[in-house]
């Protein structure tokens, strides 16, 4: 079975085919704002110019045109509005127009599915942090669990917000981290971990109050060094809670080597083993929503174009995950 995967949740309009045994596109185009963070109408008006192109190129890439395809996934949530809407009306049009399955993925499953494809994580404690979202994520009992999460902002919004502030461009996440490279010293700062959960928006208020007083790359470093034991401290207490013995990092914020390191540190401590995904399939990408949206076609599970509609806030944990067999 060979499915397209179409992922347009935020920056990235992504197209991906997979069979289950091989990647055989993987396609994207960026956003990036001149300035400011993400403009919903305009990244919608970007993924919509990119489209036809795009699709053109993973044809191309995978020597096979739209009509020998089996199915089609789309992220149909969570995301923003405009966004979703664009990646949903391309695949209804195929699904339409070639007369194949249409299958609505939710983003946030999809970034644990490839982790697990893509490296030998089986059931991992999954920490799941990017631009919009930042949780940590279990499965048990037939569903994914959200088990910590962020009470405001996720983490990947946090260091872009903070780099708009320091006065460098978007995406912040690799600005910071390149300033952070910089220096070893640190200040103090809250240490927003509150159990399982975690939040961001008071410690970039915090950051954003010492500049002038303190060099940028100092505020950086102290910002990930704060930020990234938080979301550690309350993934390695989600595993302890969960009697986990893997963990998987994922989403764009796990492109971060300081993180990365930090993963793999707590979980050598106890025993445990860290996955990451190869940096390709940690960002948004439409492989995985390929792959995710195969999974459950296995299962038995489609999409009527009348059940199409985006779902911007879709949780992980309104997913009745029936492509896991029960450990
Ligand atoms: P996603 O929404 O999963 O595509 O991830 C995008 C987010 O990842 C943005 O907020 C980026 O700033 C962040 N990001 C990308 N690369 C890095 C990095 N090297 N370190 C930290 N954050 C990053
Ligand atoms: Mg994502």
């Amino acid at each position: 079975m060979k499915v397209l995967g179409i992922e347009s949740t935020a920056h990235t309009l992504g197209l991906g085919i997979v069979t289950e045994e091989e990647i055989l596109a993987n396609q994207k185009e960026m956003y990036t704002p001149e300035k400011g963070g993400i403009h919903p109408r305009k990244a919608s008006e970007h993924h919509y110019q990119n489209a036809l192109n795009l699709l053109h190129n993973t044809e191309q890439e995978a020597k096979l045109e739209i009509a020998e395809i089996d199915a089609i996934a789309f992220s149909q949530g969570p995301g923003i509005p405009q966004c979703l809407d664009i990646g949903s009306i391309i695949a209804r049009k195929l699904s339409q127009k070639h007369d194949i399955p249409l299958i609505g993925v939710n983003h946030c499953l999809a970034h644990i599915s490839i982790g697990t494809r893509t490296t030998k994580a089986n059931n991992p404690t999954t920490l799941y942090v990017s631009g919009g979202n930042s949780q940590i994520i279990q499965y048990r009992n037939g569903k994914y669990r959200v088990v910590g999460e962020t009470l405001d902002i996720a983490l990947g919004n946090a260091l872009d917000k903070l780099a708009r502030k320091l006065g460098h461009p978007h995406p912040g996440g690799p600005e910071i981290e390149k300033l952070a490279n910089q220096t070893d010293k640190i200040v103090e700062m809250s240490y927003p971990v509150k159990g399982m959960d975690f939040s961001f928006s008071g410690l970039v208020t915090e950051a954003q109050r010492k500049i002038n007083q303190e060099k940028e790359e100092i505020i950086a470093n102290s910002f990930q060094e704060h930020a990234y034991a938080a979301i550690i401290e309350a993934l390695e207490r989600a595993m302890s809670q969960e009697d986990s013995k893997e963990a998987l990092l994922t989403g764009g914020v796990a492109m971060n080597n300081r993180l990365r390191e930090m993963i793999k540190k707590m979980c050598e401590q106890r025993g445990a083993k860290a996955y990451i995904p190869p940096k390709e399939y940690c960002m948004d990408n439409g492989v995985m929503i390929a792959h995710q949206g195969l999974l459950e076609l296995k299962n038995g599970r489609s999409t009527k174009i009348k059940e199409s509609d985006k779902k911007p806030n879709w949780r992980p944990d309104q997913v009745k995950a029936t492509w896991i067999k029960d450990y």
